[in-house]
């Protein structure tokens, strides 16, 4: 067990102007836990918090200041939660702050450069590469990703996503089992067999809530969102499994109401917009004051689904992302305090371990037979299914000296094989019914012989009877444990399937699973291949399904959307993008050729090393010389040939893989800013045929689509620029 606070970190967003300085310092020394300083401007100071106070300090764990790299970050702050989580235990880390303060930066990363990947990405790759080294355990992972908006969970993964708005689909509850575990109902858990799907999960989750975001439902700031890393592990041949989740959270802005307020009671007494915050607060409050019992968390989903992270089985990071501009202040100063209560939280990790049934029964059932051996050499006979002639022959012996056997203390002794004793049954019953019929067919003569034997009969009846009834007692003992095992078995196997099932649910979903047992390296040969993005399942099915309307576009529209994409400021970063990608591309493209090259000569070289070998031994046998042990000159030379060789193989198959990861992220980041360009011209279009309607009667319902092609040019461009300013996110 490992008991920890929960970890609070900083990291200030770098600032547009360069004048905030001196708002805030950070004071790192050595020694001492770092610490913010956040002081408040004079004109400030003077208006609200009369005058008393001035400044206000604040503990980190670490303070990223606005410099920090993503690199950095990641370093720091996420790469020890990945590592304990690779142990198998759970980890979560959040990022808490005011909308624009750079908690999506953080945890996903920016939209344009491949550097700006963020925590997500970056942990993936961590994860990935290091479950490929560890050769000892056989891991597997799931990926789920779900959205809390205004209390309601949305699976992001769902594969209905698209066909349906986001009221339509099934809503992510909570349920809690007895043991107080929770468990997410319609929330899918997709299978990633690599880092490449994993990201690919990522970008279509992003890609769904984008898709899903209206001007009413501000998404993006208003919605919590949890992107889990599912990690089981197992030993070969143990039948203990290890489960470690890790979520990744980008709570939704904090910002509160009522910034205005008297005195010093304004920082701490305004409330949140979001009422999930609220009781995330509310749980914090009650975890960090000592002696309370009873912890609010199911108060709202968020906190249900974070119960293990916060006071729990969990080791919990948060990141208060701050936006240290004047005007924020008040909200900085919130997050800061926030954070503090935070940091006295108190959380104990335990390995999460857990019995397979499945293989639990297979132990079992070896246990067993391994018992029936034991039992085999104990008792001298090997028990095979059925009995053999030779101890049927035997039995019947012992049956007919019992009968005959006038003693009325005498026992039939069969040992406690149930077969014997079975037989012993049969064959008295075979016997018994034997005599009747003979009985019958003889009766009227017989009587009176008979009745003379009639008390014997009647008291071995009952011994008998006596015996048959105890043995008929033993045998339904036995049939009723067998019922019960039979059952226990049943029920864990009906437990794994379901497990399975589950899981195959994820996988059923329209883009294709991908290969676990796929390559875990780039095929070199085929290396230019493997970078096409054709090759990538998920990927391509996402971006057709999500541009899929471009084709029903008339061509008056296809051509207004030419240019609402020429103009619009993302297609700068389209463009580049598109260059770089360009660049890496014909990278990839030279580099695989230089690998299949050295290949080759690899190839070569050993080829050398074994004719000369060859050579030399037939020297010997020829020239009657014996075969020098040592390596001669020329071998010498040809094997550190093959060494620098291979090192340059392996440098740039590395470079290859890199790259290749790199691309990828390139073009996940295209497809993304390609939809969301198409979702803002739809809006636009929109629009701008309302207005249009609204502006000239004379245009009917039926065609008020139309009008924009019909436009002069005159016309289109005053309402381009003008439009385009209105459609931009004024958070950016
Ligand atoms: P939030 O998710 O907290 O609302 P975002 O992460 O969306 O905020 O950040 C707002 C804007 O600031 C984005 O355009 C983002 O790219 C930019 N940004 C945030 N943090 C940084 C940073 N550390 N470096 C560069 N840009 C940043
Ligand atoms: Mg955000």
């Amino acid at each position: 067990m490992v008991k920890q606070t929960i970890q609070i970190f900083a990291r200030v967003k770098p600032t547009v102007r360069k004048q905030q300085q001196g708002i805030y310092s950070i004071d790192e020394d050595e020694k001492l836990t770092p610490s913010l300083e956040i002081i408040l401007p004079r004109d400030l100071a003077d208006g609200f918090v009369n005058n008393k106070r001035e400044s206000y300090r604040f503990k980190f764990q670490r303070i990223f200041d606005q410099d920090a790299k993503q690199e950095t970050i990641f370093e720091n702050i996420a790469k020890p939660v990945a590592e304990s989580v690779l142990a198998g235990y759970n980890g979560t880390i959040f990022a808490y702050g005011q909308t624009g303060s750079g908690k999506t930066f953080t945890i996903t990363g920016g939209a344009e450069r491949y550097s700006d990947r963020g925590i997500i990405p970056r942990t993936l790759s961590y994860i990935f590469e290091q479950l490929q080294k560890d050769s000892s355990k056989i891991y597997t992972t799931h990926i789920s990703y779900l959205e809390i908006y205004n209390e309601c969970g949305y699976d992001l993964l769902d594969p209905r996503h698209e066909a349906s708005s986001l009221e339509d689909l099934p809503k992510v509850t909570v349920l809690e089992d007895p043991d107080q575990n929770i468990h997410l109902k319609n929330l899918s858990l997709h299978q990633a067999a690599t880092e490449e799907e994993a990201l690919n999960l990522l970008f279509l989750g992003d890609t769904n809530r984008m898709i899903a975001e209206t001007p009413m439902n501000q998404a993006s700031t208003r919605s919590h969102c949890i992107f889990t890393i599912h990690l089981s592990s197992k030993e070969p041949g143990s039948a203990t499994v290890r489960h470690a989740k890790l979520h990744l959270v980008d709570l939704a802005g904090s910002e509160r109401v009522a910034k205005t307020g008297v005195g010093g009671q304004l920082l701490t007494e305004a409330k949140y917009i979001n009422l999930s915050l609220h009781y995330l607060e509310q749980v914090i409050i009650a975890l960090s004051e000592k002696h309370r019992s009873h912890i609010p968390y199911r108060n709202s989903m968020m906190t249900s689904v974070l119960r293990d992270s916060l006071g729990g089985n969990c080791m919990t990071t948060m990141i208060a992302t701050l936006s240290l501009e004047k005007r924020n202040i008040d909200e900085s100063i919130s997050t800061c305090r926030f954070a503090q209560r935070v940091a006295l939280i108190k959380n104990e990790a335990v390995l999460n371990e857990e019995i397979d049934p499945k293989l639990m029964i297979i132990r079992l059932q070896k246990e067993i037979q391994e018992l029936k051996d034991e039992l085999a050499i104990v008792t001298g006979e090997q028990r095979t299914e059925a009995l053999t002639e030779a101890e049927l022959l035997q039995l019947e012996k012992l049956i007919t000296s019992f009968l005959e056997d006038q003693d009325p203390e005498s026992k039939l002794e069969v040992g406690t094989d149930m077969r014997k004793i079975h037989h012993c049954f049969h064959y008295l019953k075979k016997l018994l019914n034997d005599k009747k019929i003979h009985r019958q067919s003889t009766a009227p003569s017989e009587n009176k012989d008979q009745n003379c034997q009639e008390p014997l009969k009647e008291e071995e009846y009952k011994k008998l009877r006596d015996i048959l009834q105890q043995r008929d007692n033993e045998i339904n003992i036995l049939v009723n444990m067998l019922k019960k095992e039979k059952k226990k078995a049943q029920d864990a196997l009906h437990l794994s399937s379901v497990d399975r099932s589950q899981l195959s649910h994820g996988q059923s979903s329209p883009f294709p699973p991908g290969n676990p047992d796929g390559p875990k390296t780039l095929p070199f040969s085929a290396s230019t291949q493997a970078l096409d993005s054709s090759t990538s399942p998920y990927r391509s099915s996402l971006l057709h399904r999500k541009t899929g309307m471009r084709e029903e576009m008339s061509l008056g529209r296809q051509e207004a959307f030419e240019i609402f994409k020429r103009d619009h400021a993302d297609s700068v970063t389209i463009e580049d993008n598109k260059q770089i990608l360009k660049q890496r591309f014909a990278e990839a493209k030279a580099l695989g050729e230089s690998i299949n090259e050295a290949r080759s000569k690899i190839g070569r070289l050993k080829e050398e090393i074994t004719q000369r070998h060859v050579q030399q031994v037939a020297l010997g046998i020829s020239e009657n010389i014996p075969v020098p042990s040592m390596p001669d000159q020329l071998e010498e030379k040809l094997r550190s040939q093959l060494e620098e060789e291979k090192r340059r193989y392996k440098t740039m198959f590395a470079r290859l893989k890199a790259l290749k990861v790199e691309i990828e992220h390139l073009q996940l980041l295209m497809d993304k800013a390609k939809v969301k360009l198409q979702k803002e011209f739809e809006a636009w279009w929109a629009k701008e045929a309302t207005s249009l309607q609204v502006n000239s009667p004379a245009v009917t319902p039926s065609n008020h689509v139309k009008p924009f092609p019909q436009m002069s040019e005159a016309q289109h461009e005053r309402s381009q620029p003008l439009s385009n300013k209105r459609l931009r996110d004024p958070g950016k």
